[in-house]
């Protein structure tokens, strides 16, 4: 596809149309956090290196070698991950690959090894140190990473850094169109840029977990309704639903404050701009024109009771008695009748 099909990152695409152009002996390490598009990009990379026909743009998509790569089944083109049910990937898996690489290539001009290397462990680190040390001139390496403080420092030293950074809203509307489906609306995909971080990989995932919708809904609807409801709705119903999703508390936690801080901004301006769930801004509205009683200080004293319950979560005090604290809390500052 050449990387002028690969939406944004302009600058890592400029780098690596001029080191593809002659990436002998080249070690490479892409790093950013996990679901930015390493991988897409280590494999766009390693296209253009094996590509029989390269272009200025990167590969030619037509020619067999770029067929293969598309087919997975290019001879020249490792990928290193960890086997199927371990952690990280073995180092005598490893050193077969690395000894393997070594040789010359089956069919192209390079061999490009692809490794997992948030996947490796210390052992592994040192042994691929040794082949970066001194790459065959036909070796190129793209090493992947999420977390550069797990890396060598003797490793760092010996790569070439691409730092891959957070999509704009206007890049994230084009990817989440072409790979998460046309038919998303401008609103779902700013919650979702938003959200993500600028994440493509992370907001995918989301527009795939038919979860996560209903998850968002639930808290949004928790804290729209929370003045109309009484203790057995917080304390028996709400509560359970935190209790059975405690494994997603962080993400379940995170809405709740946005969807305060949706709140603070409506009070602060009549038509605010920065609602974050912004296809859900005419609720807003009608909240806060409903609960006229409810100041800043209610939503900056309930947003302090979710971040207490944040706080209690890693101390390891009683996860029922932090919840119900934290629901009865919130209840208390956003609750007309008590207010007034
Ligand atoms: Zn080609």
């Amino acid at each position: 596809m050449g990387f002028n099909q690969l939406t944004g990152q302009e600058t890592i695409k400029n780098r690596l149309k001029d080191i593809t152009a002659d990436p002998s002996a080249c070690s490479l390490l892409f790093t950013g956090p996990e679901g930015i598009g390493k991988h897409l990009f280590a494999r766009e990379t390693a296209k253009a290196i094996l590509c029989e026909n390269r272009k200025a743009d990167g590969a030619c998509c037509e020619c067999a070698s770029c067929k293969y790569i598309d087919a997975g089944t290019h001879p020249d083109l490792i990928e290193v991950e960890p086997t199927e049910g371990r952690k990280n990937i073995r180092i005598a898996d490893l050193r077969e690959v690395i000894r393997d690489a070594e040789v010359k290539p089956q069919i192209a001009s390079h061999k490009v090894l692809i490794i997992n290397a948030d996947k490796t462990a210390p052992d592994c680190q040192n042994l691929m140190l040794k082949s970066l040390e001194e790459p065959g001139a036909h070796l190129v390496y793209i090493l992947l990473c999420s977390d550069t403080s797990r890396l060598l420092g003797t490793i760092l030293s010996r790569v070439t850094e691409l730092n891959f950074r957070e999509y704009t809203a206007d890049q994230m509307k084009s990817i989440l169109r072409e790979k998460g489906g046309a038919d998303l609306s401008d609103d779902k995909i700013s919650f979702l840029t938003a959200f993500s971080s600028g994440i493509p990989g992370k907001a995918l995932s989301l527009i795939n977990d038919p979860d996560f919708m209903e998850e968002r809904d639930h808290i949004f609807n928790l804290v729209m309704n929370i003045p109309k409801m009484g203790y057995t709705d917080l304390l028996y119903d709400e509560f359970t639903y935190f209790d059975k999703n405690r494994d997603k508390m962080d993400e379940l936690l995170l809405l709740m404050i946005w969807t305060l801080g949706d709140i603070a901004s409506a009070i602060a301006v009549p038509d605010p701009e920065n609602i974050k769930n912004s296809d859900k801004k005419r609720e807003i509205i009608r909240f806060v024109s409903e609960n006229s009683a409810v100041t800043l200080i209610n939503i900056s004293n309930a947003e302090k009771a979710v971040t207490d319950f944040i706080d209690a979560s890693h101390v390891n005090t009683s996860f029922e008695t932090s919840c119900c604290n934290m629901l009865l809390r919130i209840h208390k500052e956003l609750c007309y009748e008590k207010n007034s």
